[in-house]
């Protein structure tokens, strides 16, 4: 009989093992573990700290009993694989219990460690108080020292999707939250424009945004802990928390020879085998092809990482099967907003040679004579050479992911801009509108595609000579004016248009876009060289507070 060895029983490990037995009843099939559990809900963490998730015992999806009663799996929690021998194809486990060895034998090996925290060596790190979140028993410390403590104020260290997530939560606790963020933006997967609703979401809920700032250093005085930042700042603090990454779990892999790449990721062809033939690896602690860039990169979430359990399990089972890499489809929530995104973003494409262009809406998330409707901010990057969709990205309070989600399908089925204006998606009032913002979107990048528009890139407002023209109503232009351009309302431009330059390139701005569409299309049919600024005043001070 075959014997399987995972090591790591959690997201991909577990997939790969219940995948494995569904296939074939004839291996046997030992999973190594740790830890105290196997398929816990990592991602369920935060919300256990913040007593959104009230029962620890939810967060255990499965445990050992149901995986060797259900499916004949050996599963040895506490147990830790600490060698590799692969000449013999043998193991090193130690008994978490008492610490002594033993040796198992594999046919097929899968390594599915995930990824730690990133604890970078700085001074006081290790004083307690300062914690990262992985396991359930970490969530279940931090909650007590909330509790036990008393905890009033906490430092978030990274403002990534685990820190927001954690800041959250805490606020939830009735903590005051500071988030500390070396890049200049909360969230840094999106772009720069399309984090400002998240930063001003979470400034009105409380949370202090410390952007462009490293810690250096912790200390306790007079019984807190004094987090020192790079740019002088001390911040005190019952509680930290340190989320700025992962790193890959792959010392048992490199010591045994294993490839692995620049950044310590185990290395794995398209079937996910490692350079060893009976060695696969799966999850966060594997590097992947990023479908849109086609670059190595390493994307730690655990949609993939039971994908390739899977995949995994169908190989060793001796189906063929091949992964196809990923794209980074990613949701968070933030209090009362959504952000979600797919495929590339715009920092990742200017670094390619890809020839790309971006396109903003905000359109409702449902048609606005239903109650309830609320704007989308809506990014779609496409390659300017055939309306390939290449990312997306959008934040809102309601249908975020939905619209993600369908981009993310159009975009492993390499659609175009124009698949988006035809798609046939889901309407009745109170979910969406009968032209989609998926198609609204579409529609923008098609438009552009067929040369009906010329959008102007944000970074080139006002370049060139060029004059802005804004087309919205007076109210809203005393509202929220914008510096420097011509006004004309939409519904006087077409008696007014001798007020506008011929000689100079005009770029039109509304509220969103809509408007100066139509208004792009009745100057280009008088002859003005006229462009739209895309996604209108609602983009533009996105992008004027980004910088
Ligand atoms: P893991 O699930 O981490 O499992 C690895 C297991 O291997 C660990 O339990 C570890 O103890 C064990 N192990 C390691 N080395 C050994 C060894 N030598 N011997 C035996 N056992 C070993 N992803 C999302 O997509 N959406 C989310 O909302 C989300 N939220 C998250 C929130 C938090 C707080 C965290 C920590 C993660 C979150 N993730 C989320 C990420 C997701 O959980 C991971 O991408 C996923 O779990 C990775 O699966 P994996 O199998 O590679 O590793």
């Amino acid at each position: 009989m075959q014997t399987v060895v995972i090591v790591g029983g959690v997201a991909g490990g577990a997939s790969c093992a219940a995948r494995l037995r569904r296939q074939r009843e004839d291996m046997r099939i030992v999973v190594i573990e740790k830890g105290p559990y196997v398929s816990f809900a990592n991602c369920g963490l935060p919300y256990f700290v913040g007593n959104v998730i009230e029962d620890e015992s939810s967060l255990l999806v499965t445990d050992p009993k149901t995986l060797r009663d259900r499916f004949n799996i050996d599963v040895r929690t506490e147990h830790e694989v600490i060698g590799i021998h692969r000449p013999q194809r043998r193991l090193t486990v130690r008994r978490g219990s008492d610490g002594s060895t033993y040796e198992l034998y594999y046919d097929k090996l899968v390594l599915s460690p995930g990824a730690r925290p990133i604890r970078p060596p700085l001074p006081g790190m290790d004083l307690p108080g300062i914690f990262s979140i992985r396991t359930v028993p970490d969530s279940r410390h931090i909650k007590e020292w909330i509790e036990q403590r008393r905890v009033k104020r906490a430092v978030v260290i990274g403002g990534g999707f685990i820190g927001l997530e954690m800041a959250e939560n805490l606020v939830r606790r009735g903590i005051d939250v500071t988030v500390v963020e070396r890049d200049a933006q909360v969230m840094p997967p999106l772009d720069p424009e399309m984090t400002i609703p998240l930063g001003q979401e979470l400034e009105s809920r409380g949370v202090r945004l410390v952007l462009g700032d490293s810690v250096s250093g912790f200390e306790e005085r007079d019984g807190a802990l004094v987090i020192r930042t790079a740019k002088e700042r001390e911040l005190a603090a019952e509680l930290v928390i340190v989320a700025i990454g992962v790193q890959p779990e792959s010392e048992l892999a490199s010591e045994c020879g294993l490839e692995t790449g620049p950044r310590g990721h185990v290395l794995v062809n398209g079937n996910l085998c490692t350079s060893d033939r009976d060695i696969y690896a799966i999850g966060d602690a594997i590097e992947v092809r990023h479908v849109v860039t086609g670059k190595k990169t390493a994307l730690p979430l655990a949609g993939p990482a039971n994908r390739q359990g899977r995949i995994v399990a169908d190989m060793i089972a001796g189906r063929g099967r091949h992964f196809r890499g990923v794209q980074g489809t990613a949701v968070c929530g933030i209090f009362g907003l959504t952000a979600a995104l797919t495929g590339a973003n715009e920092k990742t494409l200017r670094a390619t040679d890809l020839d790309y262009g971006a396109v903003y809406a905000h359109p409702n998330d449902h048609v606005s004579y239903y109650p309830g409707a609320s704007a989308i901010f809506l990014k779609l990057l496409y390659d300017k050479s055939n309306g390939r969709i290449l990312g997306a990205q959008a934040v809102g309070k309601s249908g975020v992911e939905r619209r993600i989600d369908v981009i993310a399908m159009a975009i492993q089925m390499h659609a175009t801009v124009f698949d988006l204006e035809e798609a046939e998606l889901c309407y009745a009032p109170q979910y969406g509108a009968a032209k989609d913002p998926v198609n609204m979107i579409g529609m923008i990048g098609a438009n552009v595609m067929r040369g009906d528009l010329t959008i102007t890139p944000w970074q080139d407002v006002q370049q060139n000579g060029a004059v802005v023209l804004d087309v919205r109503d007076d109210d809203e232009v005393a509202c929220k004016p914008i510096s420097g351009e011509i006004h004309i309302p939409l519904n006087q431009l077409r008696q007014r248009l001798h007020e506008l330059p011929k000689d100079k390139p005009i770029q039109i701005c509304c509220a969103v876009g809509a408007r100066a569409y139509t208004a792009s299309r009745l100057l280009i049919q008088h002859g003005f060289d006229a462009s739209l600024l895309s996604g209108g005043a609602e983009t533009w001070f996105c992008v004027e507070k980004r910088n």
